[in-house]
């Protein structure tokens, strides 16, 4: 931040129908300095490869709940059959700060914080919506992957579907093309997002 000014953290919300190649996106934006990443709790199981507390932190479905009403999340979501919700506490922290933060959510956490009562988090935020080129690729990319079982890629694409929709309710939406490509429009949409004058305040 320059000298003359400074500035609340920007609150960037990324969502895309799963496959569509995030994860690799979202791990090469965790790479930017002066940007948190808010690390989800989910009760899915880990994957191969995946780290407690880097990639999620893996909660068994008493203690996800045991959170919920403990008011820990600022929002949560049933996603393909699992449970996952963001911590409110970093969030706001970093905010306050003067941090970025990231979020890799879906549309209906997307929509709770869109809808949320608190003007920071409102002011705070900018949301992206990555769209996947299209059903087939999307399915092709799920196969390649390999993580899911067939049952699980099916409702996964049936999920995208209804997810491609939403595009609208986002200020921003990329259409996927490489991992190359989606990054810089999302660097360029954050350096954009940076130089907001209504985000700025004379020192
Ligand atoms: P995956 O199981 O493939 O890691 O993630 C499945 C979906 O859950 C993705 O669309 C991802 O963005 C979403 N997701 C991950 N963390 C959260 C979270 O904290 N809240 C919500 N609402 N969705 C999340």
């Amino acid at each position: 931040m320059s000298k003359q000014f400074s500035r609340h953290g920007i609150l960037f919300v990324i969502s895309a129908p799963s496959g569509a190649g995030k994860t690799t996106l979202v791990e090469a934006l965790r790479k930017t300095s002066n940007l948190f990443y808010s690390v989800s709790c989910t009760t899915r199981a880990p994957r191969v490869g995946e780290i407690d507390g880097e990639n999620y932190q893996f909660l068994s479905s008493a203690d996800f709940r045991a959170r919920v009403e403990a008011g820990d999340f600022l929002e949560h979501a049933r996603v393909h059959g699992d449970y996952y919700g963001t911590l409110r506490e970093p969030v706001l922290n970093n905010l306050n700060n003067g941090t970025d933060v990231l979020l890799d959510i879906d549309i209906q956490g997307a929509a709770t914080i869109r809808n949320c009562g608190d003007p920071i988090i409102r002011e705070a935020l900018t949301d992206v919506f990555i769209m996947p080129p299209n059903l087939e690729e999307l399915r092709r990319r799920l196969h390649k992957r390999g993580t899911e079982t067939e049952e699980q890629i099916k409702r996964r694409l049936e999920t995208a579907t209804r997810e491609m929709e939403l595009w609208r309710d986002y200020r921003y939406t990329i259409v996927s093309g490489s991992i190359e490509e989606d990054l810089e429009k999302v660097r360029h949409i954050m350096a954009a997002e940076s130089c907001l004058s209504r985000r700025l305040r004379p020192k």
